[in-house]
């Protein structure tokens, strides 16, 4: 298994899953989240209302499978990560490893992870790598993980703290 760590726009990123850094009614009106439905079409919000239909909203830390739309990555893991001073950064660890979980079970070999709640949930880029860090050392199934960051400050919070934790 090989972790990358990138720069840029996550719908871009070749690979068989996306992450969406989601909210646990599945409406992607901001964020990674409007990128991903933006280039992806609305049939990825369909599936998700859909989803959040049948199934309730998702908790803190779960995830849900969508199609990927017109993406080229055949499945989008929609991750429900913490806000920040309001949840716990245990529920950050439990969306990134319950997004990798998903993978596996869907039998896919690549995945692409953006920096979930560092955004409009506000959690500090450091604990969003820490958590990475700590998950990704876990024994996945996957070929490559690929860590996608948007802006050039997270790249590099990122990039010190994955070499800080090995
Ligand atoms: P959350 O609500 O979980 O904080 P956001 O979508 O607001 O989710 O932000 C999560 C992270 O995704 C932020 O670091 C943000 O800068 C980043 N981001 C925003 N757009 C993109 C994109 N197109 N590709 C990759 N990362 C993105």
């Amino acid at each position: 298994m090989i972790v990358y760590l990138t720069k840029g726009d996550i719908t871009e990123i070749e690979a068989d899953v996306i992450v969406n850094a989601a909210n646990s009614f599945l409406e992607h009106g901001g964020g990674v989240a409007y990128a991903i439905v933006r280039k992806g079409g609305k049939e990825i919000q369909e599936e998700s209302r859909e989803y959040v239909r049948k199934h309730g909203p998702l908790k803190t830390g779960e995830v849900a499978v969508t199609s990927a739309g017109k993406l080229k990555a055949k499945y989008i893991i929609h991750a429900v990560g913490p806000r920040y001073g309001i949840e716990g950064e245990e529920k950050l660890e439990e969306a990134i490893r319950n997004s990798l979980r998903k993978a596996e079970e869907l039998k896919v070999k690549s995945i692409a992870l953006p920096a979930i709640s560092t955004g409009i949930y506000g959690y500090p880029y450091e604990v969003c790598a820490r958590k990475m860090a700590k998950v990704l050392k876990e024994n996945w199934n996957l070929d490559k993980i690929i860590v996608c960051l948007y802006a050039n400050y997270a790249y590099d919070v990122f990039k010190r703290i994955f070499k800080e934790e090995g």
